[in-house]
């Protein structure tokens, strides 16, 4: 079987096909696994999240008065090393819950030749094809841009936000 993404969705599809039995292999388009829940959006989210609430002492206010703080400035370098930590954690964990199982991983954007033959050309753009009796297509989504908002001006989705040229505000 192969699987296209490897998020939340690709990622189940893969390891129940691989514990029934089957030769499994996910293509993901980016360069690590994990889906937009590692890399944009359910865990970077909610780490950027903690952290702004630890290092300012928000939570330990009610007991140290309300100018406590962890970290006096907050700086993006900051948010960023916390955020690669954790993500890279995370990328290790799926990554080792793929080998444990069996399930081979493959770089590269996937396409259909035919209903069983796909096309993934890696980012160095070598092409390999590969042929499946079944094929899951788990390529999520990518946020909805409405014309009437001037994306061009502020970083309004976490793809933007989190991307490597964006550098973070301080809180
Ligand atoms: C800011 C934010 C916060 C969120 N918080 C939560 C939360 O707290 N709880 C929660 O449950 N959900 C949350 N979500 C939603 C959650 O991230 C998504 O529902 C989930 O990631 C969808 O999983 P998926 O496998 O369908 O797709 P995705 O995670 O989008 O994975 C699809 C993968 O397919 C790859 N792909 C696409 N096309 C190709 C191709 N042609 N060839 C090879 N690979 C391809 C992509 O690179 C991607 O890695 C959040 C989302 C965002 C944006």
């Amino acid at each position: 079987m192969l699987v296209i993404g490897s998020g939340p969705s690709g990622r189940r599809a893969a390891i129940q096909s691989a514990k029934l039995g089957r030769s499994v292999l996910v293509v993901e388009n980016r360069h690590r696994v994990g889906g937009v829940s590692v890399h944009t959006g359910t865990i970077p989210s909610k780490t950027l999240r903690e952290t702004v609430l630890n290092l300012s002492g928000w939570r330990e206010r009610g007991f140290y008065g309300l100018s406590y703080r962890v970290k006096k400035e907050i700086e993006g370098k900051d948010l960023g090393a916390r955020l690669r930590m954790t993500l890279d954690h995370e990328i290790e964990v799926l990554e080792h819950q793929f080998a444990r199982n069996g399930v081979r991983t493959v770089a590269g954007a996937a396409r259909f030749l035919d209903p069983h033959r796909i096309a993934v050309s890696s980012p160095g753009g070598d092409q390999k094809i590969f042929e499946a009796e079944r094929v899951v297509i788990a390529v999520g989504t990518t946020p909805h841009r409405p014309s009437h908002i001037p994306f061009d001006m502020s970083p309004f989705s976490t793809v933007t936000l989190l991307s490597p040229n964006r550098g973070c505000r301080a809180a």
